[in-house]
């Protein structure tokens, strides 16, 4: 079995590239939005560089190796996160790649989410990723590049991973359970990131706040400001504001950028028009900037409230101002 990968269509072809010329590297780190499978991109990248018999540049997903990878359980391929990264865990691991693998092949580390690993942390890393002894492999994953040393991102071959179409997204969420209808409503109200799908598909706190954030869209398209106002009071609190502020900021972008397909990405799409969506992405953004403020939660609801409807009133259609 060959783990399953959804999209990815140009990193596989990368990695299929190197590993026919034989010249997979020994480390890689691979960027891009965390929800859209790097870490699955890595497995699928530590089963290519331990397979015994790759064919045409692709693991077999046949032999021992490549199963073991694919049900998670070999003892070689170590994903190095932990809980989080911690001073003696990156000494561990330093110390444990001087240790011949347990099955004789390759030992391959797996880092995640780079972006929460210290400068300093990065340097203990450093000397292995500088001369990595010869039976070891290193795959990191980070969202943000520039959170990477560039000592060590020099020494890597990076591989950007791009953004998930809707219906890859949709595909990976019914692979995971979901049923098809469930699978693409949440692709298109979660960015197509599968990551965040799923994350929310088992936070009924995270969903209520889905719902809210689709009524408050719903509401602006339809230019009915009490009920945005309801729906926006009966937010608890600051976090859960912000949280819902996001997910407004993101059902916006989708109606501007036209990827989504999704109830209230068409609603703001049909109800206003591009200006009024510029402007409300805007006072969303500058919104969400003030995360750090201590803001009361009543007031910040009703300006909120009134600077989104403003930004819908300076950009009326056409045909509305004429009915007025
Ligand atoms: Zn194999």
């Amino acid at each position: 079995m060959t783990v399953r990968l959804f999209g990815k269509k140009r990193e596989v072809e990368i990695l299929r590239a190197m590993s026919r010329n034989m010249r997979l590297p020994h480390g890689i780190i691979f960027t891009g939005e965390n929800g859209i499978g790097k870490s699955v991109l890595a497995l699928y990248c530590a089963q290519l560089m331990m397979c015994g018999s790759p064919k045409n540049g692709e693991p077999c997903g046949e032999c021992r190796d490549c199963r073991r990878i694919a049900q998670g359980q070999h003892p070689d391929v170590i994903f190095a996160r932990g809980e989080k990264y911690t001073k003696d865990g990156i000494r561990e691991t330093v110390r444990d790649s001087f240790f011949k693998p347990n099955d004789g092949g390759l030992k391959i580390y797996v880092f995640t989410r780079c972006e929460e690993m210290t400068d300093e942390y990065q340097n203990l890393l450093l000397k292995i990723i500088e001369e990595p002894p010869e039976s070891c492999r290193y795959i990191f994953t980070s969202e943000d590049p520039s959170a990477v040393l560039e000592t060590v991102m020099s020494r890597l071959v990076h591989i950007p991973v791009e953004p998930m179409s809707v219906k890859d997204c949709a595909d990976c969420l019914e692979f995971n359970g979901m049923e098809r209808g469930e699978a693409e409503q949440a692709a298109s109200r979660y960015g197509a990131n599968p990551g965040r799908a799923l994350a929310a598909a088992g936070d009924a706190k995270l969903q209520r706040l889905a719902d809210i954030a689709d009524g408050i869209a719903k509401a602006l398209a339809h230019k009915d400001e009490y009920e945005a106002l309801v729906l926006l009071t009966s937010v608890a609190d600051r976090r859960e504001m912000f949280e819902t502020a996001e997910l407004l900021y993101d059902a916006v972008c989708r109606a501007l950028t036209e990827s989504g397909g999704d109830e209230s990405a068409c609603a703001l799409r049909a109800g206003l028009s591009r200006p009024a969506l510029y402007e409300l992405s805007e006072v969303l953004t500058e919104y969400i900037s003030q995360k750090k403020l201590n803001v009361s939660v009543k007031i910040s609801q009703c300006s909120l409230c009134s600077e989104l409807f403003s930004a819908v009133e300076r950009h009326l259609k056409t045909t509305e101002r004429k009915t007025i």
